[in-house]
C-alpha cells in the first residue's frame, strides 16, 4: 500500500481514476512503479504536446542545468530569456507576422487570465466582461468569474458581477445566431448588461465538451469587437502550441486576438509557464503594476525555445493533421456507430465522444475505468462529465495512437454492452 492509499483522508490527490503509482514516461507511455505501460491519452491535460521527456527538449534542459545556469532569474536579463524570446518572436513573426509584445506571467495558466482581465480592464476603463457559456478559464477568482459552469463556482460564494456569459454556437444555441444575439445585446444601452472592456473565448471549448467554434463565427466575432470598441482575449492555454495543427488556433480563422492567453505546452517539457501577449499600444502597464516571483522559469525558458525549434525541424504541424484524419475516420467508422447516441467532435489532436444523450454521467467514469485496466489513461470531459476527451502527445506514433483507439472501442463496447 502506497502512502496515497495510506493517508486518503490526508492527502487531497486527483488521481482517483488512475489508481497506479507512476514512475517513469517517454514519449506517449506512462510507466507505473510495477513496470506497466499506459498510454497516455491526456499529455498532462494539454501540457505534453511534444510528449514525455522529449530527447531533444530534454537535452537542452541538461545541458543548461550542468552548466550551473542561472535558475530564478526575476528581475535580470538572463541568457534562458534571450533564447526563449529570440525564437518565439520569430515565431510570431514567420510565418504569421503577428505583432505581439509578451509578457511573463505565471507560474500557471489562471495567472495569464487574471493579467489579461486586469489589463482589459485598465485599458477600457470599464470593469465589465463577456465571456461564454461552458468556457473554462481557471480557477482564481478573476478566471473562476469568467468560466462559465456553475459547479465549478459553487464554493466561491460569489465572483466577479461584472461577468455576462453569451451563448456559444453549440448545441440548442446552434439554432440561434449568436453573434446577432451579442451585438442586440450591445446595442439595447438599457438591457441591465454592462458594455464589456472584453470578451474573453477559446476557439475550443476544451473542458467545456470539446466543441470547436466555426472559422465564420470566430470571424465574426472578431467584426464585432471591432464594431463595439471591445478587446478580443482569445485563452488559448488548452488548444494553442500546435494543438489544432497550427500554432495558434485562432490561425485557422485568420483573425488576430488583441490579446492571447499561452500556458501549458508552451515550455515543452511540462514546467509550469504562462504568458500574456497584447498588441504593443495595449502597453499601459506602469513598470511592476502587474508582478510575481515566479514569473518566467528559467528552465520553462530552455524547454519553450528547444520546443519552438522541435517544431520546425519535425514539421510536427503536417503530422497532427495526418493523425486528424486517422482519428476522424476511426471515430466515426467504429464508434459513432455503436449507437446514435454517440457523438463525436473534435479537430487536430483534440477529439470528444459526447455520450450526453445515454442519460447517465457515470458511464463516463466506467469507461474511463476500463480503458485504464486496458493499459490506457483517458481522462472525461465536459459540463456533466459526459465527453471522453482524447488528447495525446502530438507526437504520439500512429501504432501507438491506433492501439489507444482500439482499447477506447474494447471499452465502449463492453461498457455500453
Ligand atoms: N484556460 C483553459 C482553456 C484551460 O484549459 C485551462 C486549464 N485546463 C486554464 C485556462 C487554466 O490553466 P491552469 O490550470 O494552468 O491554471
Amino acid at each position: 500500500m502506497n502512502i496515497f492509499e495510506q493517508r486518503e483522508s490526508n492527502v487531497r490527490s486527483y488521481c482517483r481514476n488512475f489508481p497506479a503509482l507512476f514512475h517513469r514516461a517517454k514519449g506517449s507511455l506512462i510507466y507505473s512503479e510495477s513496470g506497466e505501460a499506459y498510454i497516455d491519452f491526456l499529455a498532462g491535460a494539454g501540457a505534453l504536446n511534444y510528449g514525455h521527456n522529449n530527447d531533444y527538449i530534454k537535452q537542452k534542459v541538461m545541458s543548461y542545468l550542468e552548466a550551473d545556469a542561472i535558475t530564478h532569474g526575476l528581475d535580470f536579463y538572463t541568457s534562458a530569456k534571450e533564447k526563449f524570446l529570440s525564437k518565439f518572436f520569430e515565431t510570431l513573426l514567420y510565418p504569421r507576422s503577428l505583432d505581439y509584445r509578451v509578457q511573463f506571467c505565471g507560474p500557471t495558466g489562471t495567472n495569464a487570465v487574471e493579467a489579461a482581465l486586469k489589463l482589459a480592464r485598465k485599458i477600457k476603463k470599464r470593469p465589465g466582461i463577456f465571456s461564454f457559456m461552458g468556457g473554462y478559464h481557471g480557477m482564481t477568482l478573476g478566471s473562476l468569474s469568467v468560466s462559465g459552469n456553475l459547479e465549478i463556482k459553487a464554493g466561491a460564494f460569489g465572483t466577479s458581477n461584472h461577468v455576462n456569459f453569451m451563448p456559444y454556437p453549440h448545441g440548442f444555441m446552434e439554432k440561434i445566431d449568436t453573434i446577432e444575439f451579442i451585438e442586440a445585446v450591445l446595442n439595447d444601452v438599457n438591457s441591465g448588461i454592462e458594455k464589456p472592456a472584453a470578451i474573453i473565448f477559446e476557439t475550443v471549448q476544451a473542458e467545456g465538451g470539446v466543441i470547436v467554434a466555426p472559422i465564420e463565427w470566430m470571424q465574426k466575432l472578431r467584426q464585432l469587437c471591432d464594431r463595439h470598441n471591445i478587446l478580443l482575449i482569445c485563452d488559448d492555454i488548452q488548444v494553442g502550441c500546435g494543438r489544432t495543427g497550427s500554432f495558434f488556433s485562432f490561425e485557422r480563422a485568420n483573425i488576430i486576438p488583441d490579446m492571447v492567453i499561452l500556458s501549458k505546452s508552451i515550455s515543452g517539457y511540462g514546467f509550469p509557464m504562462s504568458l500574456l501577449l497584447f498588441k504593443p499600444e495595449l502597453d499601459i502597464w506602469k513598470p511592476g503594476e502587474h508582478n510575481g516571483t515566479f514569473r518566467g522559469n528559467q528552465l520553462a525558458f530552455i524547454g519553450a525555445a528547444a520546443a519552438l525549434e522541435y517544431r520546425e525541424i519535425t514539421n510536427i504541424e503536417q503530422e497532427v493533421k495526418t493523425k486528424e484524419t486517422f482519428l476522424y475516420n476511426f471515430l466515426i467508422d467504429k464508434i459513432a456507430s455503436i449507437s446514435d447516441k454517440v457523438k463525436i467532435r473534435g479537430i487536430g489532436l483534440i477529439w470528444g465522444i459526447d455520450i450526453a444523450d445515454f442519460g447517465d454521467s457515470s458511464l463516463t467514469k466506467k469507461i474511463i475505468s476500463r480503458c485504464f485496466e486496458l493499459g490506457l489513461i483517458v481522462e472525461r470531459t465536459g459540463r456533466n462529465n459526459t465527453v471522453i476527451k482524447i488528447l495525446p502527445p502530438l507526437t504520439i506514433e500512429m501504432p501507438i495512437l491506433e492501439k489507444g483507439c482500439f482499447i477506447i472501442k474494447q471499452a465502449f463496447d463492453e461498457c455500453l454492452a
